[in-house]
């Protein structure tokens, strides 16, 4: 989680290099908007041919290639293999400044894509031991393909960038085959934010229900932190026609489970940040007349704060096993269960001084405060480390009726093209922007 030394010291330095050198500011508006103008028809052509040919977590070696070729044959130093399939590319610039990261992911996921478009997914492979389509249905097509549009602009700025440009393309942000490491946790352990040491972090996450054109952020808990819960109930088996001679895991799962809706509705202070507690999968049991020993559930939980995560996961344990014990059965409780992002944390300073970059790539009246998202990033993982700044990219055609958009990691999820002009600029903005307030 992130800390609170790391916070404030982010805070201190932030506000004192703004404060002096805010007036060295440069508005790059239209030198970007030209370079973008020059490089939209290749980035929609890249993520179009990585719609098409979509490769699922720690599998994405024809994207890191093409990744990799391009930002060669921009100049650029490149390390590949990094956390399993990633890319990273440094630029360093012309002049002296700090080293600003900016990830893009590029993992697909197990969807069938149902949709008729000349780039439609029809790319099968075994998932699980079944054969199952394979789809960009979250727009990590579309982050890898700005991202490499953003590289070649830059690159095109080299001598005059005031620092270094530090591009992380991440391998499986949506998750790993059963076994395996991977995503951003596993970049980080391999140093992606060391040599040289990364000051500031950007990334961007596409959304098909906003309209093109518009950004949305959020200063401090963005999305959620996420914790895979598995509770096991032991009981004591018997016939079904003689429950008194049981201790029936079933009923007490059932209490349980109507336990743990409390935690959220009595316990949490929702006028602060929002929680969710989910029981998602529950097996106990195979025939009507034979009570079992054992019930195990699986469920997933969300906070925004690590004080929210500290209180629900105790909660959660003592519901269970307290319940449990009335009853005269036992629950063990895994907490996390194999799946755990940290809160992704916009650092509150960095996102105030930034806000205008966001500004000026979208129109002020385009750029809106977003609501808490419970969904997950595992761009929590760099924040952790060094402040960051994860923002939404509008991808919903304009005119469209967001509650008709295919939500993401759905079959007819779509992101219109029209959208990456915007992330783009954003992306460059951030950039320059931050190398004139903190040049050295
Ligand atoms: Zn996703
Ligand atoms: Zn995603």
């Amino acid at each position: 989680m992130l800390t609170g030394a790391i916070c404030c010291m982010a805070i201190g330095c932030l506000v004192a290099t703004t404060n002096a050198s805010l007036a060295q500011t440069v508005n790059h508006t239209a030198v970007i908007s030209a370079a973008v103008n020059k490089t939209e028809a290749k980035v929609i052509g890249w993520r179009q041919d990585f719609h098409q040919n979509p490769e699922l977590g720690n599998r994405e070696f024809r994207t890191a290639e093409i990744v990799a070729k391009h930002l060669q044959s921009l100049g650029i130093e490149v390390q590949t293999k990094v956390g399993v399939t990633g890319v990273v590319g440094i630029l360093k610039g012309g002049k002296p400044g700090p080293v600003v990261a900016l990830r893009a992911d590029m993992d697909a996921l197990p969807v069938e894509e149902k949709g008729n478009l000349p780039y439609t997914s029809k790319v099968k492979v075994n998932y699980n031991g079944k054969e199952t389509g394979v789809m960009h249905a979250c727009g990590h097509d579309g982050h890898t393909a700005m991202l490499m549009g953003v590289a070649e602009i830059l690159a095109g700025m080299k001598k005059d960038l005031k620092g270094t440009v530090k591009f992380i393309f991440q391998p499986a942000e949506e998750g790993v085959p059963p076994g395996e490491k991977g995503g951003a946790a596993l970049m980080i352990t391999e140093g992606v934010l060391d040599n040289p040491k990364v000051d500031v972090i950007f990334g961007l996450h596409l959304n098909s229900q906003l309209e093109v054109g518009k950004i949305a952020y959020r200063p401090g808990g963005t999305m959620a932190a996420v914790g895979t819960v598995k509770i096991t109930v032991t009981g004591k088996p018997s016939h079904g026609a003689k429950p008194w001679s049981s201790v029936d895991p079933i009923v007490v799962s059932a209490q349980i489970i109507n336990g743990l809706q409390t935690i959220v509705s009595r316990n949490v202070d929702i006028s602060e940040n929002p929680a969710v507690v989910t029981i998602a999968s529950i097996h106990g049991g195979n025939r009507d007349n034979i009570i079992s020993e054992k019930v195990e559930m699986l469920g997933t939980v969300r906070t925004f704060s690590d004080k929210d995560e500290k209180f629900v996961y105790k909660r959660i344990r003592e519901v269970a096993t307290k319940t449990a014990e009335a009853a005269g059965a036992s629950a063990e409780v895994l907490l996390p269960y194999e799946h755990y992002y940290p809160v992704t944390y916009n650092n509150e300073a960095l996102t105030a001084t930034m806000l205008p970059s966001l500004q000026k790539a979208a129109g002020k009246d385009n750029v809106q405060l977003a609501v808490p998202n419970t969904g997950a990033e595992d761009f929590a993982f760099y924040v952790q480390k060094v402040p960051g700044l994860f923002f939404f990219l509008g991808g919903m055609p304009k005119g469209q009726d967001p509650a008709a958009a295919a939500p993401h990691h759905t079959p007819q999820f779509m992101i219109d093209d029209s959208a990456f002009s915007t992330g783009i600029k954003a992306m460059c903005g951030l950039v320059l922007d931050y190398m004139d307030m903190n040049a050295k």
